[in-house]
């Protein structure tokens, strides 16, 4: 059975909704309903709700919600909110929802599927109180899905949430698990892999009915929604925050392209990393990216580190192995010293000189040593340099001695010019060294000022996206064993970061 996508209607009156393209559009399509929120509507009655009916058709699920569960209309009665439910029954739509609290009288369902839900808005119910409502929910003869939509407020209270669609696909019970909100972002797209029959969304623009709904289109075109099956491995970004990572596009995109089963989420991790490895891990998680705060703690999920991960302190990918262990590596490195030999040549011999002693410095330090630069740091805070170049074998200079320094490289590491500060640059024009190579790891904006002056001096210059679409091909093939198509990230990828330089 394939999950469908249920866009769901924000309209503030049934006039809107009928006039709206976009939900006429969904009639007839193949995986997609539409909801209908009669509470929101101002001008709800038996006859516009039977136009409504006829605009979208059948394929529809019917809600007049509780306002104790969200609903917008407190003027409703109970019984009004079952006679216009019994009316929508009657017409044969396919789902009629109606939360658990409800006393449903006399109400038949006909050929209608009964959804029968329970909200929270404010937090996930302890397993106790979650385990009770479940029982009693599920016991109902009447319900043919059990929906418990909640709101979870730390990554670990989806370990419920993930506990629920365990049990309801373990047990072959129908159910529609969400958790609304950043922590509950998985739940959205997962639903598919436990077997759930439909996921919410909000239409093109539409402020969406509950907090973190993505839209149909992301659902179906990014996620490839109706096309996730059970079973289907599941990888992943760890971070806090994590709502602007570019990596589900890159990595959801060469799954498309190359028709792999694979979903790749966003997943905003609060607590420690190597807990939520171990606790989501029935998710079938088969392979993360990491980033800030997680690259320095997340080892200690792992049971083999690769060493250059290991030498730079930090870890930005985790792969699992056929054993069930975790193994560790680091691509930002790999990433890095390859967009600079890219344009560079060889870098054996080179002399690159690192602006920044932090992680992404690291980074590069160990990436370009292990092609056979030599390399020097400098760095704000003196200390720092001098730790880093003593563990990568490089030498500290202080920017006043650039001049008298040969150097073949510039990668700038510190976060000087990135948005919204584009006018800061680590170096002025005149300090650059000429004929180099200058490689800024800040790519917001595309082009620093640091990159825009380099060009000026007449250098060769690397945008710092490079950096970033290379560590992600190089996860893709330590996930998969499979080249993703280059050319094709590189583009998706820069168009989406032209895209928001424009916003
Ligand atoms: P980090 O660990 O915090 O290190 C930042 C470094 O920049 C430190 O050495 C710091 O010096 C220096 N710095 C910060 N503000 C400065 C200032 N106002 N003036 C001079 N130096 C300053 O951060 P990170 O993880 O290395 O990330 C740094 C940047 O790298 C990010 O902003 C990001 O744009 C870029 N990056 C890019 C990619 C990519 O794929 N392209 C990947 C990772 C990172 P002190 O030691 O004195 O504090």
């Amino acid at each position: 059975m394939t999950s469908r996508i249920c866009v769901a209607s924000h309209h503030t009156s049934i006039a809107e909704l009928l006039s709206d393209a976009e939900f006429r559009g969904f009639k007839g399509r193949d995986g997609f309903l539409v909801e209908l929120r009669l509470d929101f509507y101002s001008d709800l009655s038996s006859a516009t709700l039977s136009a409504a009916l006829t605009a979208v058709g059948t394929e529809c699920v019917v809600t007049c919600r509780h306002p104790d569960e969200g609903g917008k209309n407190p003027k409703l009665t109970d019984a009004e909110r079952l006679a216009y439910l019994q009316q929508a029954a009657d017409a044969g739509v396919r789902y009629v929802d109606i939360e658990a609290r409800t006393r449903r009288g006399n109400f038949r369902k006909g050929r209608s599927q009964l959804i029968l839900s329970f909200h929270d808005f404010n937090a996930v119910p302890d397993e106790a109180a979650l385990t009770a409502q479940w029982t009693l929910m599920s016991g109902d003869a009447d319900a043919d899905v059990i929906k418990i939509a909640t709101t979870p407020q730390t990554m670990l209270d989806g370990v419920r949430l993930l506990n629920l669609l365990t049990n309801a696909r373990d047990s072959k019970r129908s159910a529609i698990v969400l958790g609304m909100g950043e922590f509950g972002f998985w739940t959205r797209v997962c639903g598919p892999l436990f077997n759930s029959p439909l996921t919410y969304a909000r239409g093109e623009g539409a402020p969406g009915t509950a907090p973190g709904q993505l839209t149909w289109r992301e659902l179906d075109e990014l996620y490839r929604y109706r096309e996730i099956r059970p079973g289907w491995p599941v990888y992943g970004v760890i971070g806090n925050p994590i709502g602007h990572s570019l990596s589900p596009l890159l990595h959801n995109t060469a799954f498309r392209a190359l028709k792999l089963d694979g979903l790749y989420l966003p997943f905003k991790v609060d607590c420690d990393a190597a807990e939520f490895v171990r606790v989501f891990a029935p998710l079938g998680i088969r392979g993360l990216s990491v980033t800030i705060p997680h690259k320095e703690t997340v080892g200690a999920a792992c049971t083999e580190i690769d060493p250059v991960a290991k030498a730079i302190g930090a870890v930005n990918t985790l792969v699992l192995k056929p054993n069930g262990t975790w193994f560790a590596a680091n691509t930002d490195a790999f990433a890095a010293a390859k967009a600079l030999e890219q344009a560079s040549g060889t870098l054996k011999g080179k002399r690159v000189l690192i602006l920044g002693a932090g992680g992404a410095a690291r980074a590069v330090a160990f990436g370009v040593r292990e092609l056979g630069a030599t390399v020097l740091v400098a760095n704000r805070t003196r200390e720092r340099a001098e730790t880093l170049a003593r563990e990568a074998n490089a030498q500290v200079i202080d920017l006043k001695e650039l001049a008298t320094q040969k150097i073949d490289a510039l990668v700038n590491t510190t976060p000087l010019g990135m948005h919204p500060k584009i006018e800061s640059s680590p170096l002025e024009k005149e300090q650059i060294p000429q004929g180099s190579i200058v490689f800024d790891t800040v790519y917001n904006p595309l082009r620093t000022r640091l990159l825009n002056s380099a060009a000026e001096r007449g250098c060769k210059t690397v945008e710092g996206w490079v950096m970033f679409v290379g560590q992600g091909l190089r996860q893709f093939e330590l996930w998969t064993g499979q080249s993703a198509p280059h050319e094709l990230i590189e583009h998706v990828i820069l168009n989406a970061l032209q895209q928001r330089q424009k916003r």
